[in-house]
């Protein structure tokens, strides 16, 4: 049985004040009641420490949006797998198709950037997803496919439990318009079935796949309960504490 997986990317919004009070407000919610899921907030660089040190020793986990493939040096801008860890991440957004579009990250990179993650044992949370030309042109599964294939290159089986696959399709990103839960779950499940033909079947019952694509209260119960669907990646909506706290309890 997979735990559902709820996760918070908060892109550049809120600054470090912001970010304190956002998630002293979440935490109060989140302890008053024991929860059946697992919870990762993904704020700006800025604010990783301090928000580590509100959410250590809680259930609430900690990922950062982003970083750099190489170990250190003159990457001006950049910020390492390391320095992530340092300041307490356990997770990190990697693909997401805001990266992929506007700073025009390749498969390739993406693949740089998971495998030093694992090395610096962060573990990604690996955005996949077609765009709405793709989807219109029946490509979806061979974009998804292709995308799992160069992402996941040379990842081995020990590591691959290590990640998370999101299915985020483009045209659901911050558009309001979300994957109903069965075009979701039929990509959920061909997502899976990839997973059992490059590892095994043992790891494609285990590996978790979260939606991610204007997910909010008012439809997390229906993609959630999907079989295939095993948490969300959530960007507007859990950017205010109540409808984030609604979406983790349709849990
Ligand atoms: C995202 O940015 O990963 C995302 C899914 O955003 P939204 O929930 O706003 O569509």
């Amino acid at each position: 049985m997979r735990k559902k997986v709820i996760a918070g990317n908060w892109k550049m919004n809120y600054n470090l004040h912001q970010s304190i009070n956002f998630i002293e407000s979440l935490k109060s919610e989140i302890l008053k009641k024991e929860r059946n899921c697992d919870i990762i907030i993904c704020p700006n660089y800025i604010a990783l420490s301090e928000a580590y040190r509100i959410i250590v020793n809680t259930p609430i986990k900690l990922g950062a949006q982003n970083i750099y493939f190489e170990e250190n040096g003159a990457f001006t801008g950049e910020t390492s797998a390391d320095m992530v860890k340092s300041a307490g991440c356990e997770y990190v957004i990697l693909g997401h198709s805001e990266r992929r579009t506007i700073f025009n990250e390749s498969d390739e990179i993406i693949n740089l950037k998971i495998k030093q993650a694992l090395k610096h044992r962060l573990k990604p949370i690996f955005c996949v997803g077609e765009t709405l030309d793709e989807r219109e042109k029946n490509l979806t599964k061979s974009v998804v496919k292709y995308q799992i294939e160069n992402g996941l290159k040379k990842i081995n089986y020990d590591d691959i439990l290590n990640i998370i696959i999101a299915y985020e399709p483009v045209w659901a990103i911050g558009t309001g318009k979300n994957a109903t839960p069965e075009q979701a779950e039929e990509v959920h499940y061909f997502i899976r079935d990839l997973i059992k033909e490059k590892y095994s079947s043992d790891i494609s019952d285990k590996i978790i796949i979260q939606y991610g694509g204007s997910v909010k209260p008012e439809n997390s119960r229906d993609l959630l309960s999907q079989e295939n669907i095993d948490g969300a990646l959530v960007g507007g909506a859990c950017l205010k504490v109540d409808t984030f706290i609604q979406i983790i309890e349709s849990c």
